[in-house]
């Protein structure tokens, strides 16, 4: 009761079943538009490895530049939809993996994306999968890649849970796109495709919007 004098309401205004509705219409949309105010304010894209580290390689085909590409696409994406990010690297340099979520964590309410292409030394696989470590970057890997893995068609190798150092050291939502196999014939086909690359980003823009809406 103390609360309601406090609000200003007397015993019987309160006694009134509409105050009561009232206050709960208020504070349901408050604390709604709150939840989503709180989500994330900041994208840090990770553009991987970069410098000395080519990454996954086939012949020149380097999968730092892959990355590269997709995240400066991946930022114009985003600044369409009026979010604003911040890439780790935005040229070829080396950026050791520490220093990487260091960005993010500087940057209150922000989410980390780091973008990769994958490659083995062996078999054929194909297709992409979604890294994550935390909790709430199991949501966020889960949104980009069903948006990804639906929106390119190409086979879905699912959403990972991972020790990778980049994820590892993130306080905040965190998720690692591996979009395609640079190593597989079919894959670096589609990579090698300007179109692939922007319809990637795209996706993975609008898996993060997902998050976002979550
Ligand atoms: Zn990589």
């Amino acid at each position: 009761m103390k609360f309601c004098s406090a609000l200003g309401f007397s015993r019987a205004a309160w006694g009134r079943g509409w105050v009561a509705l009232w206050l709960g219409v208020w504070m349901a949309a408050w604390s709604t538009g709150a939840a989503e105010a709180a989500r994330f304010s900041r994208v840090v894209i990770d553009p991987g490895h970069g410098g000395h580290d080519n990454g996954g390689q086939f012949g020149y085909l380097y999968e730092k530049h892959l990355a590269l590409d997709v995240s400066f696409r991946l930022q114009r994406y985003l600044e369409g939809k009026g979010i604003k990010s911040t890439l780790t690297r935005e040229r070829d340099v080396f950026i050791p993996l520490e220093d990487r979520p260091s960005v993010a964590n500087r940057i209150g309410k922000s989410i980390f994306v780091s973008v990769h292409f994958n490659w083995v030394s062996y078999g054929g696989p194909a297709g992409t999968e979604t890294f994550y470590h935390n909790a709430e970057g199991q949501q966020l890997a889960a949104q980009i890649q069903g948006q990804v893995a639906r929106g390119l068609g190409t086979p879905n190798r699912g959403v990972k849970f991972a020790r990778f150092k980049v994820l590892r050291s993130c306080a905040m939502p965190s998720a690692l796109v591996e979009g395609g196999f640079i190593s597989t014939g079919n894959d670096r086909a589609r990579v090698l495709d300007p179109r692939y690359r922007q319809r990637l980003a795209e996706l993975i823009g609008d898996g993060i919007l997902g998050f976002r809406r979550m």
